[in-house]
Parts: structure tokens; C-alpha cells; sequence
């Protein structure tokens, strides 16, 4: 057990790792977090920050010997990198884990070799490679890189229905162009699915065994990054119930310490399929912040530290509103109007530049219901854009 008052290593240094140094600090722990950007998100709140290149194995390594447990919130850490640190300190979750849930075709291999549901997919390596799978999957269909690619990045999608015409005009060979714009040497293609709903579990396991869910959130996308959290969700109970247990049974095969984010759809027959996992805190939990007994960041640290892990009750219906830097388009959001808003709480990031896209903070808005917590807190996000000049208008 590692206890208060020892040191918690985080390589990224990013908001996950901003949230999740603050979690521990709260607890009594020191942490030392390294990224490359100077002045980064969990840097300015962490005891130490590194600067360092993730390819710096050397300054890895003195970063490993200076603290008692390390892990991660990046995915994209180089595996010689993680590997050298793993010699030194424990690593959790497990540099392997993250071997095969950073990279979408080992990820997809792992769950259909072990039975677990996820959308029909076929490996593709090259634009001839991808037309025989087209023939195999059929369109609608989603072309996605195996690596680096997050928040919808790396992603074509192969619609008929959208190049139609195009085709005809440019006499466009769509399989190539779409090989092209993916741009990575690896992709999977796979079936677009119809699905009612999107939503995510995220599982605590500790080294030794014990493993905690918390409640699904139910997810919207806008331009393929998560824009809204839902909990509960509108998801009926044995969805839910499926839910919960296929993450954490994936959790267990996996044998992750620490967290897993799993990504699900729920089709109109009721049926669940697995679409991503992330073996960290994920933006679709940071709701447990304020809505649970236990946050995310927490849990997160419980399971490293081999501690009990909290209860993940879920005291209030809650949203989650995520805020791009598209927000500061027109200047400084108005965040009073936003703080007007009772049972809201705004979280910032701390990053310097609000690029288009970037997430640089989120609200979550607690309410009676989780459809008053929704609209609560897309009123609130609203509000960011409201004439500070204005009279300010108080929502109850
Ligand atoms: P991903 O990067 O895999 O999480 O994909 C980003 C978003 O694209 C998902 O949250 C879905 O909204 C959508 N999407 C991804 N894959 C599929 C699919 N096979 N069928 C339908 N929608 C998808």
C-alpha cells in the first residue's frame, strides 16, 4: 500500500493529469508530473513538474527513481519509454494494457478473441486491402487509424450516400482517397452502426481484484468530441445492468489496475457493443467530481496506491458540459453569467491557448433530474457567450 505522504509519478500532463494531481494532493500525496510543455495543465499543480520530452528515456528514468508509484494519462507514451520507468517504479495500469488499448486493432482483437461484443471490423493496410474489406463489411462504413488518433482524428467516413455525387464529378476512386486521408500505414475498417445510444463505463480495479463501476454516463458528440454527459442515462436497466458488467469483466481480463473507460453503443434491439476503451480517467467521468461520492481522479489514485476504493454513488442527477476553445472566438466567455447558475461548477484547465476544438475547461450542472442537470448545464455553457454589458438573467 502506498500511503499519504509518499510520492505519485504522472507521465502527461494534460487535464486528466491536472484532476487527478489535485485528487491526490487533497489526500496528503506529493506528485511529480511530466510532459513536454512547460507550465502544463497538471504542472501547475503538482509539486514537481518535468519538462521532458516522452522520448527523453533518461529523464524517464530519473523521474521513476524520484517518486514511489507512477501512472499515466497519456495514451501516446513511447513503449521503450514506459518500459525503462516499469523497471524502476510500479506502473499502473500496466504498461502492457496500455500496449494493446492505445492502438485500436490489438484493442479489437482482444475483445472479440475473448468474446466480448464490438461492431463487425477488418484490418486494413493498404487501399486495395481496404476495398476487399469494403466488399466484406459493406457501407455505410468507418475508416479509422489503429494509433494516434483520438476524438474522431484519423477518422473517414464511407458513405455512398456522400460521395455520390462527387464520384461522378471527379471521377473520384473514393477507396483511394479515403486510404489517403486516413494517412496512417495501419487503419480498421468498420461497420457504421445505427445506435440508439452512446455511452461509457468506467471501471476501478485495484491489484487485487476488487472492482468498482461507476454509473453510465450517456454521451453526445459534436464534430466526433464528447460535448455532453448524461447520468443516469435514458438507458433502460438492463442496459445499464450489461453495461456494467461487461466493463468490468473487461476490466478483469485485462487485469487493469487503475481505471478503465469503456466507450459502448446501444443498438434499437437492446444490443451493447464495446466501441473504445482508455485505461484512464475519461471525459465522460469527470461528472463523479461533483456528482459522486468518490471522483473518478480518486478512484484513480486508490487502485495505483492499492488503497480501498471508494464508494461510487452517484448523489445527484448531473451533466456535463465540455467548453472548447471555440468559446473564447469572440473573447473572454463570461464566466459570471455562467456562475450565476446554482449547482453549477466550472472547471478550467488552465491552458494558455484556446485553440478551435481544444478542451479547455468543462461545467457540470447538478439538478433533480438528469434531464433538468442537461439542460441546466447547456444553459450555463450558453451563458459563456452572453454580453457581459447585458442584465444578468438568474435561472432557478
Ligand atoms: P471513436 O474515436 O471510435 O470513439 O469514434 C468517435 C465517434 O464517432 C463515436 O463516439 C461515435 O459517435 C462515432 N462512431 C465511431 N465508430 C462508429 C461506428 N462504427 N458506427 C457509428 N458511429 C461511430
Amino acid at each position: 500500500m502506498i500511503l499519504p505522504g509518499r510520492t505519485i509519478g504522472i507521465l502527461g500532463g494534460g487535464q486528466l493529469g491536472r484532476m487527478f494531481a489535485i485528487a491526490a494532493r487533497r489526500l496528503g500525496y506529493r506528485v511529480h508530473a511530466l510532459d513536454p510543455t512547460p507550465d502544463c495543465p497538471a504542472g501547475q499543480v503538482a509539486d514537481v513538474e518535468v519538462v521532458a520530452a516522452y522520448e527523453d528515456v533518461e529523464a524517464a528514468c530519473r523521474f521513476a527513481t524520484e517518486v514511489d508509484v507512477v501512472t499515466f494519462e497519456f495514451e501516446n507514451i513511447p513503449a521503450e519509454t514506459l518500459q525503462a520507468v516499469a523497471e524502476i517504479r510500479p506502473v499502473h495500469p500496466s504498461p502492457e494494457v496500455l500496449h494493446i488499448c492505445r492502438h485500436r486493432l490489438r484493442e479489437k482483437e482482444f475483445l472479440s478473441s475473448n468474446g466480448f461484443p464490438v461492431t463487425p471490423y477488418r484490418a486494413v493496410h493498404s487501399a486495395g486491402e481496404l476495398s476487399a474489406a469494403l466488399g466484406e463489411i459493406g457501407t455505410p462504413a468507418v475508416l479509422k487509424t489503429a494509433d494516434f488518433g483520438y476524438d474522431g482524428k484519423g477518422q473517414v467516413r464511407l458513405d455512398p450516400q456522400l460521395w455520390k455525387g462527387l464520384r461522378a464529378m471527379a471521377e473520384l476512386d473514393t477507396t483511394s482517397a479515403a486510404w489517403a486521408a486516413m494517412g496512417r500505414p495501419v487503419g480498421v475498417l468498420e461497420a457504421y452502426v445505427p445506435f440508439l445510444r452512446e455511452f461509457s463505463v468506467i471501471c476501478a480495479r485495484t491489484a487485487t481484484g476488487h472492482m468498482a463501476c461507476f454509473p453510465p454516463a450517456e454521451n453526445e458528440h459534436n464534430r466526433h468530441i464528447l460535448d455532453v454527459s448524461t447520468v443516469p442515462g435514458d438507458m433502460p436497466p438492463a442496459t445499464v445492468w450489461r453495461a456494467v458488467e461487461l466493463a468490468a469483466a473487461i476490466a478483469d481480463q485485462l487485469q487493469v489496475v487503475g481505471l478503465l473507460a469503456v466507450e459502448m453503443f446501444e443498438l434499437a434491439d437492446g444490443v451493447v457493443l464495446v466501441n473504445e476503451l482508455a485505461p484512464r480517467p475519461h471525459n465522460s467521468g469527470h461528472y463523479t467530481l461533483d456528482a459522486c461520492s468518490t471522483s473518478q481522479f480518486e478512484q484513480q489514485l486508490r487502485a495505483v496506491c492499492g488503497l480501498p476504493l471508494g464508494s461510487v454513488e452517484l448523489l445527484r442527477p448531473a451533466a456535463m458540459a465540455n467548453l472548447l476553445g471555440d468559446l473564447w472566438e469572440d473573447g473572454e466567455p463570461n464566466w459570471a453569467a455562467a456562475l450565476e447558475y446554482p449547482e453549477v461548477a466550472l472547471h478550467l484547465y488552465g491552458k494558455h491557448e484556446p485553440r478551435p476544438g481544444r478542451k479547455m475547461g468543462h461545467l457540470t450542472a447538478l439538478a433533480d433530474s438528469a434531464a433538468a442537470a442537461r439542460e441546466r448545464a447547456l444553459a450555463a455553457r450558453e451563458a459563456l457567450q452572453s454580453d457581459p454589458e447585458s442584465p444578468s438573467k438568474v435561472w432557478f
